[in-house]
C-alpha cells in the first residue's frame, strides 16, 4: 500500500547529465490526492509548470458555472496558462471514457491548456482517446509498488506526456536516500528500507539478493 510504503520520509536528487539539478523530499503524505500534487510539486520545474496548487474554485468561461479542481498547474514562459490535475483513487476499474469527457469539458470550459490525470490503474480505449484530443496527461500512480517504482513510473509518465516542454537535453537521474536508523550514515535507497547496507548485513539477512 502506498501510503505505507512512503511513511518513512526520503530525499529526492534528481540529476541531469550528472548535474544535482533538484532536491526535495518525500514523504509524511496522508493520502492519494496530497501524494501527486507533492510528487508534481517537487518535479514542476521539468515539465515546466512554475508550481502545482491545490483544491481551488475555477469559474468557467463558457458556462458561468464554478469547478471544483483538485489541483492546478500553472505553467510558466511561452506556455503560459494553467492544468488542471485530477487525481481519481478507483482500485476497481479503469477510468472511463464518461470520466474523461466530464474532465475534458473542465478543461475547455475554464481555458485550461490541458490536464493531468493521476489514477491507480489508467484508462480504457475510448478514454484514451478523449486524453489525447484534449491533452491530458495520463499518470498512473500505483497503490502497491515500491518507493523507486513509484517514483520512475510517474516521471516516465510525466516525461512522455509532456516533452515538448522540458527544455533540459538529457533524461533526469533519480537518486533517493535517507538516513541509516542504525549509524545515521546517508545512503542511496534501493526499495524503502531505513537501515544502510553496511548495518543490514551486520544485523539482518538481506530481504532479497541484488546482483
Ligand atoms: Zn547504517
Amino acid at each position: 500500500m502506498l501510503l505505507t510504503t512512503i511513511a518513512q520520509p526520503a530525499n529526492i536528487i534528481v540529476e541531469v547529465a550528472g548535474k544535482r539539478r533538484e532536491t526535495g523530499i518525500m514523504g509524511n503524505w496522508r493520502g492519494y490526492e496530497k501524494a501527486a500534487t507533492d510528487l508534481l510539486n517537487h518535479f514542476a520545474s521539468h515539465f515546466g509548470l512554475v508550481r502545482v496548487e491545490g483544491k481551488q474554485m475555477i469559474r468557467g468561461l463558457e458556462s458561468g458555472t464554478w469547478w471544483e479542481i483538485e489541483a492546478k498547474g500553472v505553467r510558466e514562459g511561452s506556455h503560459t496558462g494553467f492544468v488542471i490535475i485530477e487525481c481519481r483513487r478507483y482500485t476497481k476499474s479503469k477510468q472511463n471514457q464518461e470520466k474523461l469527457a466530464a474532465l475534458a469539458y473542465q478543461i475547455e470550459d475554464t481555458g485550461a491548456v490541458g490536464g493531468i490525470l493521476v489514477s491507480p490503474l489508467g484508462l480504457q480505449r475510448g478514454a484514451a482517446k478523449i486524453a489525447a484530443a484534449k491533452n491530458i496527461i495520463e499518470v498512473k500512480l500505483n497503490t502497491d509498488c515500491t518507493l523507486e517504482e513509484f517514483v520512475m513510473s510517474f516521471l516516465g509518465k510525466l516525461m512522455a506526456g509532456i516533452k515538448e516542454t522540458v527544455v533540459l537535453g538529457d533524461s533526469p537521474v533519480i537518486v533517493l536516500s535517507r538516513n541509516c536508523k542504525s549509524c545515521g550514515r546517508m545512503f542511496k535507497l534501493l526499495d524503502n528500507e531505513t537501515i544502510c547496507p553496511d548495518c543490514r548485513t551486520d544485523k539482518q539477512s538481506p530481504s532479497k539478493v541484488i546482483t
